[in-house]
């Protein structure tokens, strides 16, 4: 299942992005574009704009009520698989598929030194280029939406 989340939703975005689903996000378009981008990559519409639901072509969006991100993801709890195979790591910033890096001389210079040193698992981008690596933040994070969900989340 693939999502396209609106403007007020960047942050349920990242949070999906980072369980792996794929979640087109851009935070200066307007209601007419996502629907658009909507229809032609088959997204299913996040919004929390009621103006949005009511546009012509907006059939399938689902309005999300809450301001809070651990009641967003709980909100659309039974929309989410995690036992999808289609779901991959992704890129918090871009929503591309990250890619494992076997050497990890390519990481050293595009991560701070205490980094290359001390975190392995890296990861990168294949859009754009970003580098991520298993540190704590995005332990914490994962944590976070398991207990959220209750629903065990593969590491
Ligand atoms: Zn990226």
């Amino acid at each position: 299942m693939k999502f396209i989340a609106d403007a007020m939703l960047g942050r349920l975005a990242k949070w999906l992005r980072l369980s792996g689903f794929d979640v087109a996000y851009y935070p200066d378009i307007s209601d007419r574009q996502v629907i658009k981008i909507a229809r032609e990559e088959e997204r299913t519409i996040l919004t929390r704009d009621t103006r949005l639901l009511k546009c012509k072509g907006a059939g399938n969006a689902v309005f999300i009520q809450s301001d809070h991100i651990s009641e967003q993801l709980c909100e659309m709890k039974n929309m989410l698989d995690f036992n999808d195979p289609e779901l991959a790591e992704r890129c918090v910033a871009c929503n591309g598929r990250l890619q494992k890096v076997e050497d990890r001389d390519e990481v050293k210079g595009l991560v701070p030194d205490h980094v290359y040193y001390n975190y392995g698992g890296f990861t990168r981008c294949g859009s754009c280029g970003k580098v991520y690596w298993k540190g704590s933040h995005y332990k914490n994070i994962r944590e976070r939406i398991r207990e959220t969900l209750g629903k065990g989340i593969e590491d």
